[in-house]
């Protein structure tokens, strides 16, 4: 495979094009956004640039890169593509509309989705080859993280899974392949380790900078839950929570009544400059 369509150019849109692009791939993205798909691209230049400086690239493979990188703000630039990567808005209704939409314009093509939270099973019932359908769950930032969770929906095709196996390694990722079920494995483990993060600084056992220093300090992570919490998003965090309460249906996924107290308020972490930190850039 040479041909990749990656839907969506948002954060993780624009990382996963840049990888696909570097490692040799003609790759279309495609977003509906007015305007972004420039600005998109003004940032696929700048990230590139960093890794040109860092030596890790060179100017000669960054310009190749780029040229192999064409936009559009129309879905049907996917019909050549022999893998689609979804990387759209994170709403049901939305991933279902384009994959039933990608099994009409890209017969042949296997079909991936980034969701985070949304079952690849219930996206692959919306075409009519569930067996060519299954998650390609990229980390942020796309270009530097090394884990691709490879989403293996209740059809997806064994054939399916060697491909994108295949394909991970190739763009110098490694692949672990997971079964389908609300949060995978990185968000069922990661996001009540943020929520209990929370419940510590709603009940007053510690401080925020006390609980990251505890992780980091203690248990060796780069980055403590609150920060990191920061970093996603509080509202992505609380979308993926209330996911997995109500998909489970047990009381160990509630999120915690500050996250919600906090969403509500506005201070989503960094993208706002607030959030359990003050962010003044
Ligand atoms: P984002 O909001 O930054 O980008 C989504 C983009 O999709 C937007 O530019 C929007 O215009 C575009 N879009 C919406 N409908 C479209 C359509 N019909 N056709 C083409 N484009 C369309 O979101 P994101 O953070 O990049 O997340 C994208 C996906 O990746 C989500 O499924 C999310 O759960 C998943 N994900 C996100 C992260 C993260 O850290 N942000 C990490 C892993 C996975």
């Amino acid at each position: 495979m040479s041909r990749v369509a990656v839907v969506g150019a948002g954060t993780m849109g624009n990382g996963v094009a840049h990888v696909f692009a570097q490692h040799g791939w003609d790759t279309a993205l495609i977003d509906v956004a007015p305007g972004l798909l420039e600005r998109v691209l003004a940032t696929i230049r700048a990230n590139f640039e960093r890794q040109v400086k860092k030596g890790t690239v060179t100017a000669e493979q960054r310009d190749a890169a780029l040229a192999r990188i064409r936009t559009s703000s129309s879905l049907d630039a996917v019909k050549d593509a022999e893998l689609v990567v979804e990387a759209a808005s994170e709403q049901p209704e939305t991933k279902f509309k384009i994959f039933r939409e990608l099994d009409r314009l890209a017969p042949a093509a296997v079909l991936a989705s980034n969701t985070s939270s949304i079952s690849i099973t219930t996206i692959a019932a919306q075409t009519r080859r569930p067996g060519q359908v299954i998650g390609m769950h990229f980390m942020n930032p796309v270009p530097v993280m090394e884990l691709v969770e490879v989403v293996r929906g209740m059809e997806t095709a064994d054939e399916t899974v060697v491909k994108v196996v295949e394909v991970v390694k190739a763009l110098g990722k490694t692949p672990v392949v997971v079964n389908d079920s609300p949060g995978f494995v990185s968000n069922r483990v990661l996001m009540p380790m943020i929520n209990e993060a929370v419940s510590c600084v709603m009940e007053g056992v510690a401080a925020p900078d006390a609980v990251d220093q505890i992780m980091r300090l203690g248990m060796n992570h780069p980055v403590g839950p609150l920060a990191l919490a920061d970093l996603i998003g509080l509202d992505v965090c609380l979308h993926i929570l209330d996911i997995l309460h109500h998909d489970f249906g047990d009381p160990k996924y509630r999120p915690a009544a500050l996250l919600r107290k906090m969403v509500a308020a506005g201070r989503l972490g960094r993208k706002t400059g607030r959030g359990f930190y003050v962010y003044r850039d």
